[in-house]
């Protein structure tokens, strides 16, 4: 296990962290990358901090992550066209890696939670799970308007312990709790971005993730619950369609289809 810092961590060779720019503590990782891409950076860029004053989830909640815990990061991405097709497959490319690369550098049965969380589930009790990092993707507009860029904002809760998280407690897991023992923030990192790099050179040479990606999904043809803006609604999550909408099927017959933009799912335990 590699016991270099963050700060020291260097990637020489490939795209995705060559220009790495570590910082001790920031706004958010993706306020940092926005704005350098912003100023033209290049594909490949890599934003991490130790510790995030506003970190943020959607709908501008709130992400915690004790000071020097976790990978708090920020990739950036330019796209070639048609953009909306790239971006939504790059933010399933960085949670496929990041189930990867979780998986080897640590053994931990992670999947994703749709749209955009790691999890683990417990495997004695379907429904029992703690939520292991989420992600945030934000899109670069130019002054025209047009979309030029995407930073994807991962917050992985790697050395975070138990009891950390109070408020957030019972469903905020870290991979050092579910391994009994510290994990290596640079190897997770080298392994994921590694990940990243050539499952993103697939999708550029045409290689679709849609089908790798919604192998790793959680909960497919299982009883949850959908927090959306007008209610809770009961259901079986039937499927994700090809626009990566999640497909409800109702009790009383029927699907409801939902925009990962305005949602939250959860399991109903059985
Ligand atoms: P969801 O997809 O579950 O609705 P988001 O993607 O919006 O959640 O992520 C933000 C939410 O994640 C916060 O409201 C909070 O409940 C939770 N959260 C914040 N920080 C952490 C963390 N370090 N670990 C696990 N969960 C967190």
């Amino acid at each position: 296990m590699s016991q270099q810092g963050l700060e020291s961590y260097r990637r020489p060779t490939g795209r995705f962290g060559r220009d790495f720019r570590y910082f001790r503590e920031v706004g958010s990782t993706n306020d940092v990358a926005l704005a350098a891409a912003r100023s033209g950076a290049a594909e490949g860029l890599v934003v991490i901090a130790d510790r995030q004053s506003k970190g943020r989830g959607r709908l501008q909640r709130r992400w915690e992550a004790p000071v020097g815990s976790s990978l708090l990061m920020s990739l950036l991405f330019r796209p070639p066209d048609p953009f909306a097709y790239f971006a939504e497959r790059i933010t399933m490319v960085c949670g496929l890696s990041l189930v990867l690369a979780v998986g080897a550098v640590t053994g931990v049965a992670a999947r994703l939670k749709w749209p955009n969380d790691l999890i683990h589930e417990a495997v004695d009790a379907p429904g029992d799970w703690l939520k292991l990092a989420g992600m945030l993707s934000e899109v670069v507009l130019s002054d025209a308007g047009q979309p030029v860029a995407l930073v994807v904002g991962l917050g992985v809760n790697v050395n975070v312990a138990a009891g950390d998280l109070p408020d957030l407690a019972p469903n905020a897991g870290s991979l050092s709790v579910l391994t009994g023992a510290e994990v290596s923030r640079v190897d997770l990192l080298d392994m994921f971005l590694g990940e990243t790099e050539s499952r993103y050179a697939d999708l550029l040479c045409g290689v679709d993730p849609v089908p790798a990606w919604r192998e790793q999904l959680a909960w497919l043809g299982r009883p949850v619950v959908v927090h959306a803006a007008d209610g809770i609604i009961q259901g079986i999550a039937e499927d994700i369609d090809a626009e990566g909408a999640l497909v409800l099927r109702l009790p009383g017959g029927g699907t409801r289809r939902f925009l990962a933009g305005d949602v939250s799912l959860r399991p109903i335990g059985c």
